[in-house]
């Protein structure tokens, strides 16, 4: 499958998540704080290159592969490579400076449930959710359980998988996960011509 039809095919996942999020979000009306980046600013974020597949495609249309290979290359600390800070003195808070192309983890974190060793969905989300609304995280919680729709992780990467299995089944930490992703549209491109109208339309 050539790359853009790969890319296309995880855009189309991703808008289809974006919309279920959409509706989970207007029933519980459970939102992050504004200005809060606590879990882009983890270091142990992992996340497969594929996700990131549609951000590297991008960046290689702005001509800028080799530019962001090299700084991921030359990084020497494991916070993502996107994070951008908003605060010299709280790291948690800042935002993602590619929020478009952020990959699904970042989609699906705080937006879907992730099912217990009992087969029961349990909502994936951060302990600030749970101090800041804790009777709607309850609600929430319980509604799940009793079967409320909630986009669910595991079908989510399975989906991607089927895209792409190779580059949908390895979990690494994130950086790497861009790295790779970048590294695959770059030898995608050596061996195959590159159409210059996908370059105007970006
Ligand atoms: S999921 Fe939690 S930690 Fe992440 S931005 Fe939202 S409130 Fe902050
Ligand atoms: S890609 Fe963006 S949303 Fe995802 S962890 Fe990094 S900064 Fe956060």
């Amino acid at each position: 499958m050539s790359i853009i039809n790969k890319v296309r095919l995880v855009e189309h996942l991703f808008a289809q998540l974006d919309k279920e999020i959409q509706t989970f979000q207007l029933q519980t009306k459970l939102d992050c704080g504004c200005g809060c980046g606590k879990c882009c600013n983890k270091t142990d974020i992992e996340a497969s290159p594929l996700e990131f597949l549609p951000w590297s495609f991008q960046v290689y249309l702005n001509g800028k592969s080799d530019e962001v290979l090299a700084e991921l290359n030359s990084k020497q600390d494991s916070e993502c490579f996107l994070y951008n800070h908003l605060s010299i003195i709280d790291k948690g808070v800042g935002n993602c400076s590619d929020y478009y192309y952020r990959g699904l983890i970042c989609r699906l974190f705080g937006n879907s449930a992730n099912k217990n060793k009992y087969g029961k969905s349990q909502l994936l989300t951060c302990r600030n959710i749970k101090e800041l609304y804790p009777e709607k995280y309850k609600q929430v919680s319980s509604d799940i359980e009793n079967k409320k729709h909630i986009p669910v992780c595991t079908d989510y990467y399975m989906r991607l998988m089927q895209i792409d299995f190779n580059l949908g089944n390895i979990i690494v930490p994130i950086n790497q996960a861009m790295k790779m992703a970048i590294e695959e549209v770059l030898n995608y491109y050596s061996y195959h011509p590159f159409d210059n109208d996908l370059r105007h339309s970006a």
